[in-house]
This record gives structure tokens, C-alpha cells and sequence, in this order.
């Protein structure tokens, strides 16, 4: 299930899906500026193009913020308990979480549980407080049962994309339930209920040393996303 990785590979996975255009970056300049983030000394913002996903390494203490450039784009998000370079077996649960948040989205200063009913990230601000913790991710499957093409991207390939190299791939994904960040799905019913706005933004403070997968989530049927699956930021290195 784990793989040893290089030293040089810890941070983050390949930028192969990370957006370069000029105005992805405009955008992650006016983010920047105005939120006062200190990017001249540690943060950084990587722009994760829509319909595609993102890994990144944190280690405990470190805090990060999953930006919502656009509005209304759903983020799958996960994240596996790391060991020095290898992942261990213990992951987030949204299980756990649901259980010790009796089924509420996490508030600040809240924890997300681990498999091992242990906190492995706290909430430190959130700018939207509607997320959902009872979905899977959107898969194959999924797509293929509602006709769209065999091409379309999914949160769960995605996410086994960008942890492939850690040794995962998308059995171990499809078995991991996500927390889905500014996805406003309220008891178990699929509508078009956006509530995210640009800039809009969750941050976490990582309590054990892990690997964070993100995705971007590629529905855009039925409104979701609303309707047009647009670019996600993650800012890493965010000082409190
Ligand atoms: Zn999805």
C-alpha cells in the first residue's frame, strides 16, 4: 500500500496538473494580495487546474488553506498519515469525523480523525462552513452509468493520479471516503445549492505528519460545480 520515496520527492507531487496560464496567476496575485499572505518568505499557492487533482506533503505544525478561486467548485479532499518518506496505513476517516462532530461539518478550532480515532488536522478558518462528509467521489463508474463518455475525469482518478507515486492507486482511493470541501449537499440530496464564492477558503493546521490529496472535482452536470468546473488554489506554508 506504501512506498518509499526520495527525500526530494517529500513536498509535493509533479506540478504536471498545476495551471501556468497568465491568468491563473493574476488571479493567485490578487488572492495573495488580498489576503495578506506572506508569500516573500513561506507561502506559496499552487493553482490546481479544474477537473484535475494535486498532492502535497505536510508535516505536523504546518498549516495550509484550499482556496476556492472561481465560486462554487467542489474540492475532494484526503490525506494519509505519513511515516519520514512512507505512508503508513492510517488515513482520514471521515467515519471518525462524522462521530466525533455528530455529523456537522467541522467548526474552527475542530479536528478531522483519522482511521485510528486520532486528530490529524484542525481547523484554524473557513470562510464558506458548508462542506459534506457523507459522498463518495465521483468515479468512472459513476460517469459511465449517467452516459457520459469513457474519457471523462473523476475525483477518484484524479486523486489516484496524484498519489500514484506514494504507491496508492484508485482501489485504495475508491475505499477512502473524502471530505468534500464547499460541497453543499445537505442530507443526502444532490442539487445545485452552490455556496461557495471566489477566494472563499478552508485552513488547516496538520497535526501528524501526512500527505494531502486534493481534487478538483470535474462534475458539471445538474449544475454541480456550478456548472462549470473552474481551477482550485492550495496555499502551503500559511503562518498563523
Ligand atoms: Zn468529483
Amino acid at each position: 500500500m506504501s512506498r518509499a520515496m526520495d527525500e526530494s520527492q517529500i513536498l509535493a507531487s509533479e506540478p504536471l496538473t498545476v495551471s501556468e496560464t497568465l491568468d491563473d496567476w493574476v488571479m493567485v496575485d490578487s488572492y495573495v494580495s488580498s489576503h495578506a499572505l506572506p508569500t516573500s518568505s513561506s507561502s506559496k499557492m499552487a493553482v490546481v487546474k479544474a477537473g484535475h487533482g494535486y498532492s502535497f506533503s505536510v508535516s505536523a505544525g504546518d498549516r495550509f488553506r484550499i482556496v476556492d478561486l472561481h465560486g462554487a467548485q467542489v474540492v475532494d479532499f484526503m490525506a494519509f498519515v505519513r511515516s519520514g518518506s512512507s505512508l503508513t496505513k492510517e488515513k482520514l476517516s471521515m467515519a471518525y469525523t462524522r462521530y466525533h462532530l455528530s455529523g456537522v461539518p467541522a467548526a474552527v478550532g475542530e479536528h478531522l480523525y483519522t482511521t485510528l480515532d486520532v486528530p490529524i488536522f484542525r481547523i484554524t478558518a473557513d470562510s464558506v462552513k458548508v462542506h459534506d462528509m457523507t459522498f463518495m467521489s465521483c468515479n468512472p463508474s459513476f460517469y459511465r452509468k449517467l452516459g457520459y463518455p469513457a474519457s471523462h475525469r473523476s475525483c477518484s482518478q484524479n486523486i489516484a493520479e496524484a498519489m500514484a507515486a506514494w504507491g496508492l492507486d484508485e482501489m485504495d482511493i475508491r475505499a477512502t471516503d473524502p471530505l468534500n470541501l464547499f460541497q453543499n449537499t445537505p442530507n443526502y440530496t444532490i442539487k445545485a445549492l452552490g455556496s461557495s464564492k471566489p477566494g472563499d477558503y478552508v485552513e488547516m493546521q496538520a497535526l501528524r505528519d501526512a500527505v494531502v490529496a486534493v481534487s478538483c472535482c470535474p462534475y458539471e452536470g445538474n449544475g454541480f460545480n456550478g456548472g462549470k468546473v473552474t481551477d482550485v488554489g492550495v496555499v502551503t506554508g500559511v503562518k498563523s
